[in-house]
């Protein structure tokens, strides 16, 4: 048995969610479980929809009409008339009628809570697989859409639930075997799920790829294909450097890695549940099958030590704390960190001199609260608009002479920290975000464009 989950843009249109299809029905014969996106850009629009809902814009009246108007053409050129049609456009009318009442709520209570906008944000999933379900039904094959919150437990952490894999292993395996056994094909919606009293979660932006894991764990299946709109996990994103190659292989180790300091490409918690079960993960394109795309396996992948790729996250602040009086104190850093733990805030980076630390947080929310702490401890300044550039790869301590190259490739770059050391797997600096995009590109240049002395 395989998973095939298919990302926003791989169900972004009609002649997407055809091709997506045609995907599954071709591997009919390895027993698929579908795990797909909202269509792209419906999440944003929805929690657009909330933040304007909660101010009682009626703006948010028109994103409800642009979420409405998507879904429905969508569904009208797939189906131009028939049972099918009627199906989903009363599926459609019951999901729509609930949000228009969630926004309603969350309008007169003035208040958006996490709980709330992940009622709200499930939405765009609980459509999108009862259309790519319907659609596998039109090309021959038996699809059963299946509710996910009804199957994937989590605990109550809106927003970023964590799941119980062991509830979520015997809900799974209940309801979805009998399908497979039977030749059918279940589709189920990504990121979305629900705490064990049956309230709606979410497992953060960009999850789906959480839940084929999540899924493939559950059901031991062979494999879990991403199919996204890339070839591969990249040299670098293809976005920002368009002569970025595949990596035909990448540990689990460097694609978390890679995940977590930002090629979007895979959500960072998804190796975890695949590659602890020994199950390969595979990204694909929807759009290029015929590529052969890069396979994420739990052991290093074959060839020499080395930088295997780039990976860019903006939207970073600097916390800098200086305290002259630190010279020599004990504890000044573990204060430091408990002010962050308080205020439950994850750091990224950190670099320490005699006198002062800095720390990078990629969630602007605390800032507020955890300057006025650290306030007490000494000077703080905060450097916003600022982004993480990682060199990724392996045996970095073994490898002379690498700094050097990328202090060299840089040299042209206003650097502001770097971290070194806390592994042999990465190496991050922090540029300001206008200067980002160049920077990626003469790293590109240096270690993916030329070949290696
Ligand atoms: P999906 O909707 O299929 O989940 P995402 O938008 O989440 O797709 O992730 C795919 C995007 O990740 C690509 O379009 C690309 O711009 C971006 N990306 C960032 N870094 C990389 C990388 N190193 N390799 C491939 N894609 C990357
Ligand atoms: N639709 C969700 C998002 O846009 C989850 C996903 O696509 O993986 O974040
Ligand atoms: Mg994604």
């Amino acid at each position: 048995m395989i998973i095939m989950k298919f990302g926003g843009t791989s169900v972004g249109g009609v002649e997407r969610i055809q091709a997506a299809a045609r995907l599954v029905k071709e591997r009919f014969d390895r027993n698929p479980v579908v795990v797909t996106s909202a269509m792209s850009k419906i999440t944003d629009l929805l929690i657009r929809g909330a933040r304007l809902a909660v101010k009682r814009d009626p703006d948010s009246e028109n994103v409800l009409r642009e979420i409405r108007a998507r879904h429905d053409r969508t569904v009208s050129e797939l189906f131009p008339d028939g049972p099918m049609r009627e199906r989903l456009t009363a599926h459609l009318a019951l999901v729509l009628e609930e949000l228009r009442t969630l926004y309603t709520g969350v309008g007169y209570l003035e208040e958006l809570t996490s709980r709330s906008l992940d009622a709200i944000s499930a939405v765009g999933e609980r459509i999108s697989c009862e259309i790519l379900a319907a659609a596998l039904t039109q090309n021959g094959v038996r699809a059963e859409a299946v509710d996910s919150r009804g199957l994937l437990v989590t605990d109550e952490s809106f927003g970023k639930a964590n799941p119980d894999m062991e509830e979520t292993t015997r809900r799974a395996r209940l309801k979805l075997l009998p399908i497979i056994e039977t030749g059918g094909v279940p589709v189920l919606g990504g990121f979305i799920g629900a705490t064990p009293q049956g309230v709606t979660t979410t497992l953060g932006r960009g999850g789906s790829d959480w839940t084929a894991a999540i899924f493939g764990a559950a059901l031991n299946a062979d494999e879990i294909q991403i199919w996204t709109d890339v070839d591969g996990m990249m040299t670098v994103d293809p976005r920002i450097v368009p002569r970025a190659r595949v990596i035909p292989e990448v540990s689990a180790d460097e694609a978390a890695e890679l995940a977590y300091f930002g090629a979007k490409v895979l959500h960072p918690a998804t190796i975890k549940p695949a590659i602890e079960k020994g199950i390969p993960v595979r990204i694909l394109s929807s759009i290029n099958p015929a590529s052969k795309g890069t396979i994420v396996s739990g052991r290093p992948a074959a060839g020499s030590d080395g930088p295997c790729a780039i990976a860019l996250k903006k939207g970073i602040t600097i916390v800098l704390v200086s305290q002259p009086k630190m010279l020599m104190a004990h504890g000044f850093l573990a204060r430091v960190f408990e002010v962050f733990d308080h205020h439950r805030t994850s750091v990224d980076l950190i670099a320490t001199s005699e006198v002062s630390v800095s720390l990078t947080i990629d969630d602007p929310k605390p800032i507020p609260a955890v300057t006025a702490d650290l306030s007490r401890l000494g000077e703080v300044r905060v450097l916003r608009e600022m982004a993480i550039v990682s060199l990724v790869g392996r045996g970095f301590f073994r490898h002379a002479g690498l700094a050097g190259r990328l202090f060299h490739a840089l040299r042209e770059v206003n650097v502001t920290m770097i971290s070194f050391g806390a592994s042999d797997v990465n190496i991050s600096f922090v540029v300001e975000e206008r200067d980002a995009e160049r920077a990626i590109c003469t790293l590109h240049r240096e270690f993916f464009e030329q070949e290696r002395p």
